[in-house]
């Protein structure tokens, strides 16, 4: 097995020099149009709305659907911190949800049993890029009356049964920031077929100028997350290699996975039925004992990974919120037993064989 050169980047240095040659431009619109008609086209939905983070886009698209003060949002406690930030920024309250260790989607009995007159969304979260049944989050949207923002900021690329990351919900959120598969350096976007939702967001970005059509420009305070002219050239000069980017990250997935095939303990988490998973994180459950510090030990050992680098806990434990009655206890098996492996553009056939190596060699050491 071998894996392609990563694909060339030219184009970028362009659409950097075009944006350059304009600047400064106050209204800086020429790459921030594109780029929001064509991310548009290629998530299949009516609007693109882009913006400084994947935090912002999240956060103007809670407002966009009128969550605020005493409003409930459920979130898997099975996700990273920017997911939640923004619901508490907006004076909402997040409800943390389980996950199934079998699927990794969201336990809707907890979920349902979460439920009340406050809640107002369900924030499915898209982690390492895999989508849980689609059929199952929309029956549970519909029977409780619920909005559907999807946090999509890993997920761009993944397709389940012909619905892409992001284009499920009301409103699906993405992130550029230079970790995610469609980058640039920082930056993010929202999708919608609401335009309703898209002018909120658009006024949301900008301090509410422009404000939707009817209400005064600079009327209501929001914020700035508008996405800087270079990086909406960046941005779009990538999404032009999207589906390059993509195919990219799930060949150095596979390549990794098969590099680990033989090795004791570890065994690959397979996608669901029907999806075509972008191949985020390649995805390892640990079968051997203390996984966690196996998984520090591996980023000691230069093995970017979630848990073992970025201290990945259920997020309904973190110390900024109350202390849960019942912990999250199938969003912390996953977490300790997951080896996700953190994968960049720029990552090689070489970097995957030491990546590789290390693994191998850690599991032989604790291998009796
Ligand atoms: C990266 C990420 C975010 C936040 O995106 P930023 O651009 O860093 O603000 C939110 N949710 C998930 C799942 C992410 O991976």
């Amino acid at each position: 097995m071998t894996l392609p050169p990563p694909s060339d980047r030219d184009s970028l240095l362009a659409e950097m020099t075009a944006a350059l040659s304009a600047m400064p431009d106050p209204a800086a619109c020429e790459h921030l149009r594109l780029f929001e008609d064509e991310a548009a086209h290629a998530l299949g939905t009516a609007h693109a709305v882009a913006v400084s983070s994947g935090t912002a886009a999240l956060h103007a698209a809670l407002s966009a659907c009128g969550i605020g003060q005493g409003d409930e949002v459920l979130v898997p406690a099975l996700t990273v911190i920017m997911t939640v930030a923004p619901v508490c920024a907006l004076g909402a309250t997040p409800v943390f949800v389980d996950s199934d260790p079998a699927t990794l989607d969201l336990d809707y009995e907890d979920a349902a049993r979460k439920v009340n007159a406050r809640t107002r969304a369900v924030l499915p979260v898209h982690l390492w890029g895999r989508m849980g049944d689609l059929g199952a989050l929309a029956a549970f949207a519909s029977e409780h009356g619920l909005a559907v923002i999807e946090d999509a900021a890993q997920a761009i690329g993944t397709v389940r049964i012909g619905r892409p990351a992001g284009g499920v919900g009301t409103v699906g959120c993405f992130s550029m920031k230079d970790g995610k598969i469609l980058w640039s350096g920082e930056g993010g976007f929202l999708t919608t077929d609401s335009g309703q939702v898209a002018e909120h967001a658009r006024a949301f970005r900008s301090h509410w100028q422009p404000a939707p059509p009817g209400e005064v420009p600079l009327g209501r305070l929001a914020t700035n997350s508008r996405l800087a002219a270079p990086l909406a050239a960046l941005a779009l000069a990538n999404l032009h290699r999207l589906p390059d980017l993509v195919e990219r990250r799930r060949a150095q997935t596979r390549y990794l996975l098969n590099a680990l095939e033989q090795v004791p303990g570890l065994s690959a988490l397979a996608p669901g039925a029907g999806e075509e998973w972008n191949g985020f994180s390649p995805l390892l459950h640990i079968a051997h004992p203390s996984p966690r510090a196996f998984a520090e030990h591996l980023a000691q050992q230069g093995v970017p990974n979630s848990t073992g680098s970025f201290r990945l806990v259920p997020c309904d434990t973190r110390p900024m919120f109350p202390r849960p009655q019942q912990p999250c206890r199938g969003a912390a098996e996953i977490l300790n037993r997951t080896l996700a492996v953190v994968l960049a553009e720029g990552d090689t056939q070489a970097t995957l064989d030491r990546y590789a190596d290390i693994i191998a060699r850690a599991v032989a050491v604790r291998t009796p």
